[in-house]
């Protein structure tokens, strides 16, 4: 259990995280401002910044915009990916979609052609063959199937697909379709090609709050039982799997300075979600919408960037310099 002073002493740090990360350009250092906004429309809503942490016992922490609802976007993929492993097992699903960070942009048309195979399933490629493995009847059971467990990751009942955003994906979506009949003449992707989309885009847009997404990475964080809820959302034996290839591959082709800099598993999304997953700790989640050239939260990626090294994060770091969960003092 979370003692009461170091909760309101994690409060604080948070308070303090979003006035540095919000004021101006904050802390960014040079060459990260902000490139795009996706879609351009969320330009108007740049000052938008939420930050949630929840502990693996089911404290939680708020700063910001937590009542923002916000397409998961590409964050989806981790939890599309659980479900493919789970309905198919691991040697197969290993078959059909790599572990290999690609360094190449998330809508990058490029594969492992040694092994026939997409190289991970955190770019688009991949993440469409996880989709293309998830099982149901239809499309429209695969996208409940994934929702249902999407709701069970945040433990919240509540949770939909925003059928707007899935309508305007759906019609914008030529980069994904052209991979997608690639694939297909390939023989990597089977079946119907607009099925496979509709499932991988409407897990893309189930719409989640930063705490909700914290929750999502806690439930990771805690051997795939939402600390919230006590339900499983991921068998045992595919946790090391997807957050280990979350960690190689969860920030696009920043994934190597991230796990340089911050040193925590995670992934983002175009709509300016991270979720942070620190296993046996606690899971993280932030929302800002102003992106860098990788597709990545510039406020986000820089909170995260000062959490970990405020609170001595890094999972490859030295103990002596890790603080949370011992003294837990930051600097
Ligand atoms: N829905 C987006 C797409 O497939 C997700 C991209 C992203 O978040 N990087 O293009």
């Amino acid at each position: 259990m979370v003692a009461q002073a170091e909760r309101e002493m994690v409060q604080q740090q948070f308070e303090d995280l979003r006035s540095t990360c919000t004021a101006g350009s904050g802390i960014l250092l040079p060459g990260e401002e902000v490139v795009s906004y996706y879609p351009p429309e969320m330009e108007a809503r740049a000052e938008e910044f939420g930050l949630a942490g929840t502990n693996v016992d089911g404290t939680q922490w708020q700063v910001g915009d937590c009542d923002v609802r916000f397409p998961l976007h590409s964050i989806s993929k981790v939890f599309t990916y659980g479900l493919a492993l789970e309905d198919n097992g691991l040697a197969e699903t290993l078959r059909r979609v790599g572990v290999e960070p690609s360094g190449d942009p998330f809508n990058s048309i490029s594969f492992d052609e040694t092994h026939h195979r997409p190289f991970n399933p955190m770019i688009n490629a991949g993440a469409l063959v996880a989709a293309n493995m998830v099982k149901g009847a239809t499309k429209e059971e695969r996208a409940e199937r994934l929702l249902e467990r999407n709701r069970v990751y945040t433990g919240n009942p509540s949770l939909e697909i925003d059928r707007a955003v899935l309508d305007e994906q759906l019609v914008s979506n030529d980069r994904n379709l052209g991979l997608s009949y690639l694939m297909r003449s390939l023989g990597m992707l089977h079946g119907d090609i607009d099925d496979t989309l509709y499932v991988y885009l409407a897990a893309c847009s189930i719409t989640v709050t930063a705490p909700e997404l914290s929750t999502m990475g806690a439930t990771l964080a805690h051997g795939g039982v939402n600390p919230l809820t006590g339900e499983r959302a991921l068998p045992r034996e595919h946790l090391r799997t997807v957050i280990s290839v979350m960690s190689m591959c969860g920030m696009y082709d920043a994934a190597g300075e991230w796990a340089h800099d911050v040193g925590i598993p995670a992934k983002s999304g175009v709509s300016g979600g991270i979720m942070g997953v620190l296993p046996s700790w606690f899971g993280l989640g932030v929302y800002s919408p102003g992106l860098d050239r990788h597709g990545n939260s510039v406020r986000g990626v820089a909170v995260c960037r000062e959490l970990s090294s405020r609170f001595g994060l890094h999972v490859f770091a030295d103990p002596e310099e890790s603080r949370f969960g011992r003294i837990a003092q930051p600097d």
